[in-house]
């Protein structure tokens, strides 16, 4: 198959500076929670991204000098020449398949407390550190001397990365995270001299270390500028009639705008909260202000609309972070008219959770990422079936469709049942909830791969008993027939079940996805789960007229969506639709009527008004087959049965990524040598050690 010449402009090529991209598409800076502690994994990564199609492939932010790290956060390091090794394994990685290197150098300024080298932070004004975390650091002002100091160790750093082989060497000035966009804001900036105050005095430190950067580079390598064209906060931070006057200041002085909005939370909203392309509006505009390509992001995961993009002189390259990472090989899918087969991003920011919990990048949908050199998974080939025999899985939920689809890649005949009419188990209930309906798209891609495997045999309606599969005699048994949401209010606080009198309305999460409403008008929404499902109940419940309280015992609803930047505006929402929000309490007792709750900290009792609860606490492994199969595990040879393994969240349940995790693991590991557990599935760096 070639491509649908509509999309031939998307293939050609754009020059940036003295370095050319063979096409349009860019994965942008991203960050992916293994940085200088996982170098090859990482190198592996963006490697696979090359591969892919995409031409230029960057890096994340690195720390370009020990005074300005940002620990906890692992991100790359550039601190001194013993740092190069590691970067270039990565640029070699990326240029073996055709591909550019681009490294966005960071001083984080402010952003950084420095915990790690106990340095004093720097920025533009004597301002607490601008972290999430609210450490109690304060970073100094600028002087002359500091900002001469910083701007010679940014050169340095620039020749470092120039040696590691980067095609491109970022000027970074976005996001709020550094020390040039704080430069840049009124916001941060109330400096009285030169660097502060006028546009022009405000973008001086950026003109200056772009034109240090060209200087050392010469004609060797491109370089971005990358800038964020509005903080939201109207006219006391950055915003985009003013940005737009410092980049036609700056016009043609780099060589390439990367315009985003900032912080990195308003640049990477989830799909619950914006749409596709949300920057548009913010990124509209830009080309006019200077000769040189710009790149933008905005989800992007149509390719009509990447082509229309460059066609209506929006953008010259399509910037992706996310896409690239559900699919590095978005770019290469398309060039072989393979559209179909492009896998498309969710936007649920699980990839983001990996920066914030220090873990290695993971993805919902593409359940490689991260695994390239760790496992060495690769998002599109899978080993051959060493075997033929027949596979059966119980459940099409995303373990199971994943399962199904990599088993059937790998040319195992395979049954896949499932108990319902529509495919897609969890996520076909909790796509139809607010604002999650792109979640759709985890089963809407299985599947449509599923259906170009004719040795995967689709079984819709089929609730299985065990009866059924002693019967079947298909040797191997998948059970990923998922979990259901308890009804006792077990979870993180309570583990053991809530006291619930009799004639109390008790509703689970299940319930209320399985279509059941409380009868009563004022409802309690009951939140000891923290991801998203309570708020997104109450949020539901609202909608319909419910009075609804939501309480949980964190200090905030739907914490743990701190690490999907989602908490900000999960909160923002549910107040504005009236929800009343109450933190550090325990659900003592359900009666009728109304709910025991008391305070974390004191203890101190009190009745909360309320005609039903709904629960949202923890779920139930559904794993009644299990347990039938185990109990007739002498019979098994009779039938023909080898193995039986729950998967997903039928066995421990979990995210959606853990489910195509699970799904994708077994197809890969069947008929592989097992691992026993006494030693790592997984490859890992360790740290050298030197001599004291
Ligand atoms: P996971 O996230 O682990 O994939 P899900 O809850 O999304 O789990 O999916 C489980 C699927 O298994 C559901 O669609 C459910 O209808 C199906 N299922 C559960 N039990 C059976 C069974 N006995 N026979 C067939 N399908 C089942
Ligand atoms: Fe998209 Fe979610 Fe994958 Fe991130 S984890 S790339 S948001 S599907």
């Amino acid at each position: 198959m070639s491509r649908d010449p509509a999309y031939d402009i998307l293939f050609e090529p754009v020059k940036i500076g003295p370095v050319t991209a063979r096409n349009r598409f860019y994965q942008v800076p991203h960050c992916n929670g293994m940085g200088y502690r996982d170098p090859s994994a990482l190198a592996g990564m963006r490697g696979v991204k090359a591969e892919g199609g995409w031409a230029v492939v960057c890096t994340e932010q690195v720390e370009l000098h020990y005074s300005s790290e940002i620990t906890p956060f692992i991100e790359l390091r550039l601190w001194d020449d013993r740092d190069i090794p590691a970067l270039a394994g990565m640029a070699d990685r990326i240029h073996e398949h055709g591909s550019l290197a681009g490294i966005e150098l960071a001083y984080n300024g402010m952003n950084g407390p420095n915990l790690y080298s106990r340095e004093v932070p720097m920025g533009p004004a004597p301002l607490p550190v601008a972290t999430f975390t609210y450490d109690p650091v304060q970073a100094r002002r600028m002087d002359k001397t500091d900002i001469a100091n910083v701007r010679r160790w940014h050169r340095d750093a620039v020749l470092r990365a120039r040696r590691a082989g980067f095609d491109l060497i970022y000027v970074y000035a976005a996001h709020a995270l550094g020390f040039l966009h704080h430069f840049l804001s009124r916001r941060y900036n109330d400096r009285t001299d030169e660097y502060g105050g006028s546009l022009e005095n405000r973008i001086r430190l950026l003109r200056e270390v772009v034109q240090d950067t060209k200087d050392a580079v010469g004609d060797t390598c491109a370089v971005p500028v990358r800038i964020s064209v509005d903080e939201l906060i109207g006219e006391g931070g950055l915003y985009k009639e003013e940005v737009e006057d410092m980049i036609g200041l700056m016009a043609d002085l780099p060589d390439l705008w990367d315009v985003t909005i900032a912080g990195w939370e308003n640049d990477s909203q989830t799909s619950r909260f914006a749409e596709e392309g949300f920057s548009e509006p913010f990124i509209n505009g830009i080309k006019r202000l200077t000769s040189k390509p710009v790149v933008g992001v905005g989800r992007y995961t149509s390719v009509d609309r990447m082509a229309s993009l460059v066609r209506k002189g929006v953008l010259d390259l399509i910037g992706a972070a996310r896409p690239s990472i559900a699919d590095p090989f978005l770019p290469k899918k398309l060039e072989e008219g393979r559209i179909e087969d492009i896998r498309e991003c969710i936007g649920c920011n699980i990839c983001v959770s990996g920066d914030f919990t220090q873990s290695p990048i993971r993805c919902t949908q593409n359940p490689t990422m991260g695994e390239e050199w760790r496992k060495g998974w690769h998002p599109e080939r899978i080993v051959a079936k060493t075997s033929d025999k027949p596979v059966l899985i119980v459940g099409a939920g995303p373990a199971g469709l994943e399962a199904a689809r990599a088993l059937g890649r790998r040319g195992y005949p395979v049954m896949l049942a499932e108990a319902r009419r529509e495919l897609g188990g969890r996520v076909a209930l909790e796509s139809r909830l607010p604002g999650l309906a792109a979640w759709i798209r985890v089963k809407d891609y299985r599947e449509q791969q599923l259906h170009q495997l004719p040795n995967v045999e689709l079984f819709l309606d089929s609730p299985l008993t065990a009866d059924d599969i002693m019967g079947f005699g298909i040797p191997r048994v998948v059970l990923a027939t998922g979990a259901t949401w308890r009804r006792d209010g077990v979870g993180h606080l309570h583990t053991r079940a809530i006291p619930i009198e009799g004639g109390a309305e008790v509703l689970s999460a299940s319930d209320i996805m399985a279509g059941r409403l409380p009868a009563g008008g004022r409802v309690l929404v009951w939140d000891d789960d923290h991801y998203y499902m309570g708020g997104v109940i109450a949020e539901l419940l609202a909608g319909k007229g419910y009075r609804v309280t939501y309480a949980t015992p964190a200090s905030e609803a739907s914490t743990w969506t701190r690490n999907t930047m989602e908490q900000f505006f999960i909160q923002k929402r549910m107040l504005e639709k009236g929800i009343a929000i109450r933190s550090f309490l325990a659900l003592n007792a359900v009666r009728p009527g109304e709910a025991a709750m008391a305070c974390m900290f004191t203890g101190r009792e009190e009745r909360l008004e309320a005609d039903a609860t709904v629960l949202v606490t923890s779920r139930l492994p559904n794993d009644e087959l299990l347990t039938a199969l185990n109990a007739r595990a002498a019979d098994w040879a009779d039938s023909g049965l080898e193995s039986v393994t729950a998967i997903g969240d039928a066995l421990a349940p979990a995210t959606i990524a853990h489910a195509t995790y699970a799904g994708h693991r077994f197809a890969r590991e069947l008929d592989e040598a097992p691992h026993d557990g006494d030693s790592l599935p997984f490859r890992r760096e360790v740290t050298e050690l030197l001599k004291a």
